[in-house]
């Protein structure tokens, strides 16, 4: 059997692992901050009418432009966007791997402050973009200070700020934003996956963006909008942005039938979004009752929450396992992650957890 050691494989992705999220069948998977909901039964039979009609023309390459859906993006982030100032691509994921390869790449660097998204390294590494990190605050929290010694420290052609941060949940405050895209020389993104858990009434980065051309905020309908396994994430940003990640997009990008089905999913936004404020109550439960069990959860303005005080991460994880509970072990000491399900998932995950805590192997730290 050949070796990945035995192909003429790029130096730079040798002794590479892939991002690995365990993808498992249980009864209830709380580890990857899908929105747990199914989609709506009358939203879904609209979504498939949308793709029926699509598949008719499939003998045609889509529209490249994809004109309809970042109309409808557009309308949906409000903040008075036009369409001119909207981007997507196949989940965020590919929308930032079109921002790294435009402004990224050999001899450039971006800058995170880990622990953050785990891929940002692994789309630096696969652009070729040398990925630094810098630390944070206490408490995975990220202050202007902070966030403004570490660009002027290493001068990144990227910056990548997670808000609120994964897999800490923490949210960043526009403070940090603007103190970042003011001190940064290259573009400064801010993912904000997560938005739309974030409490009512808190501003997006979307407000910073009028005069501030290397500005770019990212979003996706992976999560809060449930259309994880559709694939469709967008961002927001000065046109010129746009005109350059036209230049590294592939052409005809997003499928007719991610087209089709995105605005379908875009034309019922309120019913899509309807379960976010079930989901934002579930996660002040989860963080409610592990401090009552003894844990130590963080702040999340996220759909999930990060918890220390675990004195055996991997045998609480796979205790949980045991039980049907899939959650995250994020490779932080002392920590878990869970996403914040159904009110009935949520019910499971805590009734184990209490379970798992108090047998005398996985006593926790205290
Ligand atoms: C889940 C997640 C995304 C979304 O990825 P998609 O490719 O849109 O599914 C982006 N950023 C962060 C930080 C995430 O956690």
């Amino acid at each position: 059997m050949t070796s990945l050691e035995d192909l003429p494989i790029r130096d730079d992705l040798r002794g590479r692992t892939p991002y690995g999220a365990p993808q498992q069948a249980v009864p209830v998977a709380l580890n990857v901050n899908e929105n747990t909901h199914p989609i709506p039964e009358d939203v879904a039979h609209d979504i498939v009418a949308r793709v029926a009609a699509a598949i008719l023309h499939l003998n045609r390459y889509p529209d490249r432009e994809f004109s309809e859906l970042r109309g409808a993006l557009a309308r949906y982030l409000g903040h008075g966007l036009g369409i001119d100032r909207i981007w997507a691509a196949n989940g965020s994921n590919e929308v930032l791997q079109h921002i790294l390869q435009a402004f990224g790449g050999p001899g450039r660097a971006a800058l995170g402050f880990a622990p953050t998204y785990s891929m940002y390294g692994l789309l630096a590494s696969g652009t070729g973009t040398a990925w630094v990190t810098a630390g944070r605050d206490d408490d995975f929290e990220l202050g202007p200070e902070t966030a403004v010694a570490a660009v002027r420290e290493h001068d990144p052609d990227v910056v990548l700020l997670c808000a609120p941060n994964n897999p800490t949940g923490t949210p960043l405050s526009l403070e940090t934003i603007s103190a970042v895209a003011d001190a940064a020389r290259g573009i400064v993104v801010v993912d904000e996956a997560y938005f739309e858990f974030a409490d009512p009434g808190t501003p997006s980065a979307l407000t910073l963006l009028e005069g501030r051309p290397r500005l770019i905020v990212s979003r996706t309908m992976s999560k809060a909008f449930a259309f994880a396994g559709a694939r469709v994430g967008y961002l927001a940003a000065d046109p010129v942005v746009i005109d350059a990640l036209r230049l590294v997009r592939l052409p005809y990008h997003l499928s007719a039938l991610t087209q089709a089905a995105a605005l379908g999913a875009l034309a019922h936004a309120d019913e899509m979004l309807a379960m976010v404020d079930e989901i934002r109550a579930q996660r002040d439960r989860i963080s409610t009752e592990l401090a009552n069990l003894g844990f130590r959860p963080y702040r999340s303005g996220s759909n999930f929450v990060l918890f220390g005080g675990v004195d055996d991460p991997a045998a609480v994880f796979e205790a949980l396992l045991e039980r049907g509970i899939l959650i995250r072990d994020v490779g932080l000491p002392g920590c878990l992650r869970v996403t914040a399900g159904t009110e009935a998932e949520t019910t499971a995950f805590l009734e184990a957890l209490a379970a798992v805590a108090s047998s005398a192997e996985n006593r926790i730290a205290t």
